[in-house]
């Protein structure tokens, strides 16, 4: 049975007295969670955060990181710098990034493998924008972003990788897709894996995110392809992101 993964993205959100009472909160709830627990958390508080989190069960990592090794990369972060800060995970390709930092399927894949390649364990979004949902694209786009991680990094790779399937217009907007909605393109997503490789497709774990809260996570994870969540502005609430990875 695969196991549940429910990962907090921070985003451009908390300060160092803040997330030090979130942490408290979580690392004190955590205790009758079943799920694997993770938090995505900005750069400057890495150190604190892994300090804080250290031997506690719960995971941590970055939202972002370079497809460069080092070099002249002003403002960027590369794996090996997230490894010195204990990272187990590092999200690439989310939808803010694709969106807003111009980064294409190419330059998504070739973050993947570099976070691979360092040992971390790539939290891959994909996803579709309402304007493709609308006109029944979605299974292309999603389709597209996965081959475009294939191509460069094989099947065999996704062995090592949380997928999260993340419908741009349920981010942040308070719009979640249906579970019904999530369960389809999870199964696309496992089923075109498996056509390529079925051991590696039977054991991703494919998370969805899309304004997931307490009040409908039970649902959600309860559909058979979808393997926990990646979590925005609910996991900045202690309680809330309890509750969520309780659902899972
Ligand atoms: C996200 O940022 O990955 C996300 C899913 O955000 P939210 O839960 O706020 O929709």
């Amino acid at each position: 049975m695969r196991r549940k993964i429910v990962a907090g993205n921070w985003k451009m959100h908390g300060n160092l007295a803040d997330n030090e009472a979130l942490l408290s909160a979580l690392l004190a709830g955590a205790g009758d969670v079943k799920a694997e627990m993770a938090v995505c958390v900005p750069f400057p508080y890495l150190a604190s955060v892994s300090a804080k989190l250290s031997g506690g069960g719960i995971a941590w990592g970055a939202q972002n990181m370079s497809q460069h090794g080092k070099g002249a990369f002003t403002g960027e972060v590369s794996a090996a710098m997230l490894n010195d800060f204990g990272c187990k995970y590092v999200i690439v390709g989310h939808s803010e990034r694709r969106a807003l930092y111009g980064e294409s399927d190419e330059v998504v894949a070739d973050k993947f493998l570099a976070a691979q390649a360092a040992g971390l364990v790539p939290i891959l979004c994909v996803g579709e924008s309402l304007e493709e949902r609308e006109t029944g694209v979605t299974e292309q786009v999603v389709g597209r972003q996965l081959d475009a991680v294939i191509a460069k990094a094989g099947v065999a790779s996704l062995a090592n990788c949380v997928v999260a399937y993340e419908p741009v217009w349920a981010i942040g907007t308070g719009k979640t897709a249906t579970p019904a909605q999530a369960q389809a393109v999870h199964a696309f997503i496992r089923g075109k894996l498996r056509a390529l490789d079925p051991v590696v497709a039977d054991g991703l774990v494919i998370q969805y995110g899309g304004s997931v809260k307490a009040a409908n996570a039970a649902e959600l994870f309860a559909q058979p392809d979808i393997d926990g969540g990646l979590i925005g502005g609910a996991s900045l609430q202690a309680d809330e992101f309890l509750a969520i990875c309780r659902a899972a």
